[in-house]
């Protein structure tokens, strides 16, 4: 069965789309650690992020980069900071958080769940610095 992951890039759930090309697509998170949280992933479904072939793994990389750039030029950040994680949904997936400062990093804490009106928002800001 698809991954809730590949649904997505499928259209067949929705998302707060950042950007996508021909291998990768970057959304938000829906229950972020903190606004802004965003997960770029190959379209190609693979579990664990290390089975990626090494061309898949630097195509991730360089793909979360160039939404990198893009979060720290839409929302007042410090640095954005990367986490690979993978427990919850089997199709590999990088965090990128904006942060200014390391709780904003907190995986273990509560979650958010922002209005829907704050995400899209959100998702504009960060899509339309995305280059
Ligand atoms: P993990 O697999 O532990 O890295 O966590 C999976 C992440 O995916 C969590 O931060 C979830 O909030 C996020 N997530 C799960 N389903 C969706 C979805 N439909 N849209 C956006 N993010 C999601």
């Amino acid at each position: 069965m698809a991954s809730i992951f590949s649904r997505i890039v499928a259209g067949e759930i929705p998302s707060y789309k950042i950007a996508e090309d021909e291998n990768y697509y970057a959304f938000l998170d829906i229950n972020p650690v903190a606004p802004g949280h965003t997960l770029v992933i190959p379209k190609r479904e693979e579990d664990y992020i290390f089975d990626l072939s090494d061309d898949e793994l630097a195509g991730l990389m360089v793909f979360a980069k160039r939404v990198a750039a893009a979060i720290k030029a839409a929302i007042p950040c410090k640095k954005v900071g990367v986490t690979v994680l993978g427990l919850e949904v089997p199709h590999a997936h990088v965090h990128l958080v904006p942060l200014k400062r390391e709780s904003d990093m907190n995986f273990a804490g509560e979650k958010l769940t922002l209005p829907a009106e704050q995400m899209q928002d959100l998702c504009e800001r960060i899509a339309g610095q995305f280059k």
